[in-house]
């Protein structure tokens, strides 16, 4: 798909974190933007924000952060969405087009919705699939997004224009771009994202209460560390993605408790067959997935 260009005069930033501080990089990187204003609660962050120059200046009022912007992209945690939509919607321009890159799209439609009345047509729902364990501005860089997808979920009531915008801003990051209806999205990343993160938090959470009887962790292997990298993520990001999706991740986890529970009888029943099967379906499918 063709790559269109994508200029912005003021592009504000709230939440100037791993995917904020990435996204405003990645702009910079392209010369997309005449100046990028950050805003979050800690002002030593946002000064390390400025500091590093990923963005060039910043307020800590979201209603004077977007004062002007013609972009405005929300990247806190779920959780806090609500209330930066609150705070910011009085600052709006009129010509402001709204992103955020939330984990999970139904909850901040939904607050989006009622917070920004009728303005919601100026709001495109998107989530880049690009991240990495770690948090904070320190850890984002330019080249977090190429090649990476970004899911856009717009609405009946998105102006195509706007969602068209949000293509082209996330193309010139380097991203491919593709759109999903919300629910789909929130279903797909449930058990691809959100399950695996959950698996590996209680996981290592199971091994922690061992570790008082034995020395799990002295003897933690290369496929503890594969299985595990992502339990460093940040967990209340992660408390936030697993409770505004829940209804997702229940369905996904009953699934698989019910698969695990027949992997258990097998072992228990001595049946090495039923193992073998499940085992080379999942090596066959990951090979073909991931190469
Ligand atoms: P992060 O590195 O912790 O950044 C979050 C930023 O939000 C911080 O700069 C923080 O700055 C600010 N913030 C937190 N609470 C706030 C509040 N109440 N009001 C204003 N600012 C606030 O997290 P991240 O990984 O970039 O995640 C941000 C969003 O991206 C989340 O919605 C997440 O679901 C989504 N996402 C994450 C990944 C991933 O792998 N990390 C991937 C795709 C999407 P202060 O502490 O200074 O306020």
């Amino acid at each position: 798909m063709a790559i269109h260009s994508f200029f912005s005069k003021r592009l504000t930033i709230i939440g100037v974190g791993l995917i904020g501080g990435s996204l405003a990089r990645a702009l910079r990187r392209a010369n997309a933007c005449d100046e990028i204003v950050g805003c979050g609660r800690d002002e030593a962050h946002l000064q390390k924000a400025v500091e590093l120059g990923v963005i060039d200046r910043y307020e800590v009022d979201p209603a004077a952060a977007v004062s002007g912007a013609d972009v405005v992209v929300l990247a806190v945690p779920l959780r806090a969405m609500v209330t930066v939509l609150q705070q910011m919607a009085p600052g709006l321009s009129s010509d402001a087009v709204i992103t955020d890159v939330g984990s999970a799209k139904g909850c901040v439609v939904e607050e989006a919705r009622a917070v920004l009345g009728n303005r919601f047509c100026d709001f495109v729902p998107g989530h880049p699939i690009a991240g990495t364990e770690k948090s904070g501005v320190e850890a984002s860089f330019a080249e977090l997004f190429d090649g990476r997808g970004v899911i856009l979920t717009p609405v009946s009531e998105t102006d195509p224009d706007k969602c068209a915008r949000m293509r082209a801003m996330w193309q010139v990051a380097g991203a491919n771009v593709s759109e999903m209806e919300v629910l789909h999205h929130d279903e797909v990343l449930a058990a691809t994202s959100h399950l695996p993160h959950l698996l590996a938090f209680s996981l290592v959470n199971t091994l922690a209460s061992l570790e008082e009887s034995k020395e799990i962790f002295a003897f933690a292997a290369g496929g503890f560390r594969d299985f595990t990298r992502i339990a460093s993520s940040d967990p209340l990001m992660w408390r936030d993605i697993c409770m505004e999706n829940r209804d997702a991740l229940l369905e996904v986890l009953e699934h698989f408790n019910s698969d695990l529970r027949q992997l258990e009888e097998a072992v228990r029943d001595d049946d090495g067959d039923a193992v073998l099967n499940v085992f080379t379906r999942a090596k066959a499918t990951r090979d073909r997935f991931c190469g």
